[in-house]
């Protein structure tokens, strides 16, 4: 017969932590994302399960050593930082059409100057927002994407009213946002969308010289953004390219001119007309850092007098200072592939996310499946068993695995594969900004104080 015995010495035992060295001190991280900063003399302690007040008392705090009496609470802020996996997919991407008006060199839509039919007509938007609906989830964000979805807007229009009858018997909280260059906006337009509070979006890419380098609109961008924030509001998203490299200031200066409350600088995926034109507009992780540490330092600097967000830091500061589920779909594990957004082709397939419709392999279904069969297939499962870094040893190690994840499709765009070979190249950003983000904090005073008023305010 098995026989086992234990002595517990310690009315506490350590939960599962990774370390990593930052400057002189060890930062210490459990699986669901609490965290403290150690001197080594207090990393010694943890290691060799000698703990000592006060540390012993932080680390209950934290839930990084577990006792009787707080073992209940890690597992319900466990269970609450990974809420999305009970929730149903949220978001709806709905590619209104193929065709775009522009010719953007890195368009991930890969969107073109194609004659008709190649929109999506009311049958096959009926069908989609059916299967919207069987989604469990209670929050239903529906974005209209393209190609430029103003050219399908009669399309657009019928969504929001077909979604909108349906909701009146289930009651969800729906809400529409569209993502538009702006360049075909008029006064008819525009009053449809204040009219259905549907958000705008625009691609803006900031100053002038980086805007046209990417296509030729610059005036006609800003006079429409600017029209609209006299009456409405709008949120703006650049793309980091070669072109934006030199221009950091500028593009922070032309955002905060316009008001625009939030820039979300990201960098450019290798998909689409973006792999076509890399040699051209490509950058390295190591010039995306530097230009993102580069805003980031000109954005905090001056948030005294500006109070501009920086919203990739604002995504990570959430996922490491809040015990919320922060729920942003490229950095969960598993990723929100299917399970937090879905995408909708204008002929009706179903990819698992926006940056999925580039591939097949990221088709998992049709608007005449259910939803059920779609998110239960062993095509989506493949999917998110491979966003998982529970798996990969490098995250294994990790101390930022708690706030992370891996993404199947840029792995697939990059090798072939949709199991992430890390560290890649996606892993050398996040890796960068992780750590950047953590030795603000811990050392700067003046960008602690920012973080912590970006947190309070959301
Ligand atoms: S596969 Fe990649 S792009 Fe798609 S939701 Fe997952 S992380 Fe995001
Ligand atoms: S992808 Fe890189 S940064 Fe993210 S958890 Fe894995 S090793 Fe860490």
């Amino acid at each position: 017969m098995a026989l086992s015995y234990f002595a517990e010495k310690e009315d506490y035992s350590l939960n599962h932590i990774r370390a990593r060295k930052i400057r002189d001190g060890y930062l210490v991280t459990t699986d669901y994302g609490s965290w403290a900063y150690l001197s080594e003399e207090e990393y010694r302690q943890v290691r060799t399960n000698n703990l000592k007040e006060p540390l012993l008392s932080l680390l209950k705090e934290k839930g990084i050593v577990l006792t009787q009496s707080n073992t209940e609470n890690v597992i319900l802020d466990y269970r609450k930082k990974w809420g999305y996996l009970f929730q149903g997919t949220s978001l709806h991407i709905v590619a209104l059409t193929k065709r775009c008006n522009l010719n953007c060199s890195y368009c991930h839509a890969s969107a073109e100057q194609l004659p008709e039919g190649h929109d999506m007509t009311e049958d096959t938007a009926k069908k989609a927002v059916d299967f919207i609906f069987q989604s469990p989830s209670e929050e239903i964000t529906i974005e209209f994407q393209g190609g430029e979805p103003s050219l399908n807007f009669e399309t657009l229009k019928y969504i929001v009213k077909y979604a909108k009858k349906k909701n009146e018997t289930v009651r969800k909280n729906l809400k529409f946002c569209i993502v538009t260059n702006l360049t075909l906006m008029n006064d008819e337009k525009l009053d449809f969308l204040m009219k259905e509070k549907i958000g705008i979006c625009t691609s803006f890419d900031g100053c002038k010289e980086v805007h046209n380098a990417n296509r030729d609109q610059y005036d006609k961008v800003v006079s429409w953004i600017k029209k609209i924030k006299q009456v409405y509001d709008i949120d703006a998203m650049p793309i980091t390219t070669k072109q934006s490299l030199p221009h950091y200031k500028e593009i922070v200066d032309e955002y905060v001119k316009l008001g625009l409350k939030n820039i979300w600088i990201k960098p450019l995926n290798n998909l689409g007309y973006a792999a076509e034109s890399w040699k051209k507009v490509g950058i390295t992780p190591e010039q995306f850092l530097e230009f993102w540490k580069n805003s980031l330092d000109y954005i905090v600097k001056s948030n005294k007098k500006t109070p501009l967000i920086e919203n990739y830091a604002f995504i990570l500061l959430k996922k490491i200072l809040t015990k919320e589920c922060v729920n942003f779909t490229d950095l969960e594990t598993p990723c929100g592939a299917a399970i937090g957004q879905i995408a909708y082709n204008f002929d009706g397939d179903i990819y698992t996310c926006d940056e999925g419709r580039f591939f097949d392999i990221f088709k998992i279904g049709t608007v005449n499946d259910t939803y059920k069969k779609v998110l239960s297939s062993g095509q989506t499962a493949c999917v998110l068993k491979a966003s998982l870094n529970d798996n990969n040893p490098h995250c294994e190690v990790c101390a930022y695995k708690p706030y992370c994840g891996l993404c199947p499709v840029l792995s697939y765009a990059e090798t072939g594969n949709i199991v992430s070979k890390i560290p890649d190249k996606r892993c050398d950003i996040l890796m960068g900004m992780f750590t950047h983000i953590f030795d603000k904090m811990l050392f700067d005073e003046e960008y602690r104080e920012v973080f912590m008023s970006w947190i309070e305010k959301s």
